[in-house]
């Protein structure tokens, strides 16, 4: 699943082909993907200037004057600008053509994706309950002690909740937690502010790794041929339950929390 840094990459590698760029057309090969695709985007875009893109949690907003696109990649999506010439394949859901001769094309074999539509001045509803940025300056220890207080959910679960940060999922919690020495199962509500300083710390600086990584993949936005397989980001922790801790060598432990796989090391996180 494409996971924060994905996105972001996936951002930077299509804003210098979009932005500036004027929809010239908009093809919808079926009218849903995991919800219905909002008709009034056929009539609303052509014309329209692409202002700007940018990215809120996992989702991307084309903004132009009468609104903005709102897309999720889902499970299985990619967005490509491809030549206006090339063949539809399978799964080649939408098209939204550009006056650079190019089109943007909205790739989901499982359709867990979205295109959806937020008219301007207007906040859609997925978006409204939306906890900060975890690379900005609102996603601190502080502000992540001041929010767990109370909570009885295991740790790695608050991380994952999107009303207190976004984009943190399964992989990156995992491996947070394991670079801030804390176990995974450890009650929210009963961390110090100065553990959830470095848990902070750890996962700015593991999305932070992840999007510099991405970066080499940016030219396969633009390219024909571009199914992307996912960063090949060191894993310290997750998927290796059962086998040698990095740090100390011993074998780590696996459990199921909140319903989601996680390992961790019981010697490196306490
Ligand atoms: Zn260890």
């Amino acid at each position: 699943m494409p996971e924060l840094p994905e996105v972001e990459t996936t951002l930077r590698g299509l804003a210098p082909h979009l932005k500036g760029r004027t929809v010239t057309a908009v093809t919808l090969r079926r009218p849903n993907l995991r919800w219905p695709i909002p008709p009034e985007i056929s009539r609303l875009l052509p014309g329209e200037r692409i202002l700007g893109i940018r990215r809120r949690a996992k989702y991307l907003l084309l903004d132009t004057e009468p609104g903005s696109a709102l897309l999720h990649l889902g499970m299985s999506g990619s967005l490509r600008v491809l030549p206006a010439a090339t063949p539809v394949a399978a799964h080649d859901h939408v098209d939204l053509g550009l006056d650079s001769g190019r089109v943007l094309r909205f790739t989901d074999p499982r359709r867990f994706g979205c295109l959806l539509w937020q008219a301007a001045g207007s906040t859609h509803e997925l978006l409204m309950q939306l906890g900060p940025e975890p690379l900005s300056d609102d996603f601190d220890g502080d502000y992540l002690y001041e929010r767990s207080r109370g909570r009885s959910a295991s740790i790695k679960t608050f991380l994952m909740d999107q009303a207190v940060v976004v984009g943190v999922g399964n992989i990156y919690a995992a491996e947070s937690l394991f670079r801030a020495g804390i176990a995974p199962g450890r009650q929210a509500g009963r961390v110090s502010r100065e553990r959830y300083g470095r848990l902070a710390d750890a996962t700015k600086a593991i999305l932070a790794e992840a999007i510099a990584s991405g970066g080499t993949t940016l030219r396969d936005f633009i390219s024909p041929d571009g199914a992307r397989g996912y960063f090949e980001t060191e894993l310290l922790v997750y998927g290796r339950e059962g086998e040698p801790c990095r740090s100390c060598g011993r074998p780590l432990q696996g459990a199921r929390l909140g319903n989601r796989a996680t390992a961790w090391c019981p010697n490196c996180q306490k």
